[in-house]
């Protein structure tokens, strides 16, 4: 057989995961992540389906055997399940998973399970209707849990709650959240604001609520051993004594989990990201419509990306945010 090859950058870290942002638009506003008012991309600006599946396509014959689906809010993009089935069908991938808001999951799950996807992470970070709101803008609650429930009722292999937490906003539920992710045998991850685009809502730094903290307030109620578990992310994990739940925590501030970094990202503009922290990218955009359906010039641009592949973010919460763009836009 055929031997794959490898994206392998300039400090020696093989790239083997790509997540896909299909939109920055989104049905949510969450207070972390967008500010009330946004303005979209064109969407003449955006990918078409073909073209993200062209670019999927090319990192998977470059040894890619991971994809995150996610956005904005990846299942409101049209035709979505079009191209879940087809991303599920590309020889080599073993992989195919989601991040999604929940909020249509009550309908979509089941087709999203035929696609082949094989887990699904679901930003979940209250279980209070009220706050709940007040966290995303426009998001429900109920809407929410219902899409969760569908989910669950599919039986993907895992589902991993998504909690960003906030200091006086969320942060006094986490021994809840933690007893909701037993309850239904979930995962869940506890993921520290990262200062991406201008936010109004609040201060980064007043809302800073570190991971240590997090799990010292957990500690208080639940054994949790420490587990070697690695996804090949930035989370940490801890399994809960005496079940299936690991609680993860993303730690960009009081961790630095870049030398293991396995990533690289796409815009829903189709710019490659090699770095969440940083700006350095490559316009694949260009290629894909100046040269369409040539895979192999595709796959030479990804290839010489590689080596601009930063070592490290530099993450601060200073109020005026390094990174200019929105989590939505980068694809979180
Ligand atoms: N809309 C989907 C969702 O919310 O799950 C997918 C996209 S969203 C950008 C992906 C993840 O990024 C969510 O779990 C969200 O909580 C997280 N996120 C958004 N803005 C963030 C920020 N500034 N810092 C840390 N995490 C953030
Ligand atoms: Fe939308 Fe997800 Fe951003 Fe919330 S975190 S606004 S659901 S893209």
């Amino acid at each position: 057989m055929q031997t794959q090859p490898k994206l392998i950058d300039s400090f020696g870290r093989t790239v083997n995961y790509l997540r896909l942002s299909v939109t920055d638009r989104c049905d949510f506003r969450c207070v972390y992540c967008m500010s009330e008012e946004m303005t979209f991309m064109p969407r003449a600006q955006i990918l078409t389906l073909e073209e993200i599946y062209q670019v999927a396509k090319a990192f998977v014959e470059l040894g890619v055997t991971k994809l995150r689906v996610t956005g904005g809010e990846p299942l409101i993009r049209r035709n979505i399940l079009e191209l879940m089935n087809k991303l599920g069908n590309l020889q080599g991938l073993d992989e195919l998973v989601m991040t999604t808001n929940g909020s249509h999951l009550d309908k979509m799950a089941q087709d999203l399970k035929k696609a082949d996807v094989k887990r699904l992470n679901i930003s979940l970070d209250t279980l209070n209707p009220e706050r709940f709101k007040r966290l995303t803008r426009t998001g429900d609650l109920q809407q929410v849990l219902r899409g969760v429930a569908a989910a669950k009722a599919q039986g993907f292999e895992r589902i991993k709650l998504n909690a960003v937490i906030l200091k006086n906003r969320n942060h006094d539920e986490v021994v809840d959240l933690v007893r909701y992710a037993v309850e239904h045998g979930f995962d869940i991850s506890f993921i520290e604001e990262m200062p991406l685009g201008q936010v109004s809502d609040h201060s980064r730094a007043e809302a800073y609520y570190p991971s240590y903290q997090i799990l010292e307030d957990l500690a208080q109620h639940f054994s949790l051993l420490s587990t070697t578990d690695k996804t090949g992310g930035p989370s940490n994990y801890f399994r809960v004594d005496g079940g299936a739940t690991r609680v993860g925590f993303i730690s960009p501030h009081s961790e630095n989990f870049c030398s293991q970094c396995n990533r690289v990202r796409l815009t829903a503009e189709g710019r490659l990201l090699l770095c969440l922290g940083n700006e350095h990218s490559v316009d694949l955009k260009k290629v894909l419509r100046s040269n369409p359906g040539n895979l192999e010039l595709l796959k030479q641009t990804i290839v010489e990306a590689m080596k601009i592949k930063p070592e490290k973010h530099e993450f601060n919460l200073q109020e005026k945010p390094v990174i200019f763009r929105h989590m939505s836009v980068t694809g979180g």
